[in-house]
């Protein structure tokens, strides 16, 4: 047994070309991160060889009492991190947290009320050919046409006609604050539950720039490693006691087996860096970076949905102004090394997989270091590409640039 370096040199190499891509480009897809070092170091540790089925303190192996520690301190780290009183640390990803969530609070067949998949919902809120729309009968709730914003007039007359069990409320392109005491009205109108999934948000919740879903619903699911800037996983969080103990037996052994107990050490290290006053301020830059990006595509005359953002992303629809669908967009801006992804707009008359958007997020970045500044550049650069698709000497000037602003604000691996 030796270094991977010496043992297969293959992969070492795919990894090394890996950071060497991470470090040269400017990543703007908004669910992606840097992880710290300690982070990194956790998520690679020994723990990975440990099978710890249960939880702490109740296991199906011998030899947990230290992975028992970690459990227990990412769990205690993470009540205090949201003020919540019961969380359950060990799904796998987001998917596997909407899975547990919504078992242990719904059953087969019930209605559940999420947003649109085209206008900012997320797969596991009902999409026909994943688990959730396969085994709940879904039914989208939309934006408005004119504000491009949840229209929560709408919701609360679509709920009263639907009666659903569930109403979900959280998205993965939805670049507003979400009105959570709205979302509980809505669903108390008509006897319904309220899960939240702040998979995109929870960095700016834990940070307290976004409203806090804990205070409103009845369960809330998280990734770890979008805002949050964990390691890849989910976390479901509760202040329903019965809900808490029915979610704990739905995790394990319901749809998983046993946890990664090097993944959890690694969320705890984040959470600890979440309780930090550094992670406000990394947050706060986060929100005030994105609206400065806004800012500037407005004043570049694009539409950018909603007109503007109160988070950690943007929706830039590109086709009015540059005539270029999102997918043309999204190549064109990999090849200056400027990393985003395709994305519907609200009412996207393009298929989904063409698209007449981008979906463009400030954490990743914002961890680099960069400011305002750098953000408004970075607006002028994307247009610059945008406006010129067959110039490759001006490509190639944007390339320099990136390359620059790169350099600049190098990553700590
Ligand atoms: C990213 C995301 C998820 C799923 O996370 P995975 O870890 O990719 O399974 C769930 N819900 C929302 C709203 C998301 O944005």
């Amino acid at each position: 047994m030796g270094r991977l370096i010496d043992t297969d040199l293959e992969l070492f190499e795919i990894i090394e070309r890996e950071k060497a891509r991470q470090k040269s480009h400017i990543e703007l897809i908004a669910s992606e991160n840097f992880v710290s070092p300690s982070v990194l170091e956790a998520a690679g540790s020994v723990l990975t060889n440990k099978y710890a089925e249960g939880y702490p303190k109740k296991r199906y192996y011998g030899g947990c009492e230290f992975v028992d520690q970690a459990e227990d301190l990412a769990r205690e780290r993470l009540k205090a991190l949201f003020g919540v009183k019961y969380v359950n640390v060990q799904p796998h990803s987001g998917s596997q947290a909407n899975m547990g969530a919504y078992r242990a609070i719904i059953n087969p067949k019930d209605k559940v009320m999420g947003l649109a998949l085209d206008q900012g919902g997320h797969l596991t809120h009902g999409h026909p050919l994943n688990f959730s729309g396969v085994d709940y009968e879904f039914h989208p709730y939309f934006v408005s046409k004119e504000t491009e914003m949840i229209d929560y007039d709408d919701l609360a007359q679509k709920a009263l006609e639907i009666q659903p069990k569930l109403i979900v409320a959280g998205a993965s392109a939805y670049p507003r604050t979400l009105d959570f005491k709205r979302f509980r009205e809505i669903a108390d109108s008509v006897g319904a539950l309220l899960m939240v999934d702040m998979a995109h948000i929870a960095g700016l919740v834990a940070a307290k720039v976004h409203p806090n879903p804990c205070d409103y619903a009845d369960i809330v699911t998280s990734t770890t490693h979008k805002t949050l800037r964990g390691p890849r996983g989910g976390i479901i969080l509760t202040n329903n006691q019965a809900i808490s103990e029915k979610l704990d037996k739905i995790v394990f052994p319901g749809i998983q087996g046993g946890p990664l107990m090097h993944v959890i050490a690694a969320k705890a290290v984040a959470f600890k860096e979440a309780l930090e006053p550094s992670f406000t301020e990394y947050q706060k830059q986060v929100v005030m970076n994105a609206k400065a990006f806004a800012d500037e595509f407005v004043k570049l005359n694009y539409h950018v949905v909603s007109g503007g953002t109160d988070n950690h992303l943007l929706l830039l629809e590109v086709k009015s102004k540059t005539g270029l669908t999102g997918k043309k967009a999204e190549n064109l801006l990999d090849r200056v090394n400027i990393t985003c992804n395709k994305n519907t707009v609200p009412y996207d008359t393009e298929k989904p997989f063409i698209t007449s958007g981008i979906r463009l997020g400030t954490p990743a970045m914002t961890t680099r270091g960069f400011n305002e500044e750098d953000f408004r550049l970075v607006a002028r650069l994307i247009d610059k590409t945008l406006s010129n698709p067959d110039n490759e000497v001006i490509l190639e000037e944007v390339r320099t640039s990136v390359q620059v602003l790169t350099d600049r604000y190098p990553l700590p691996y």
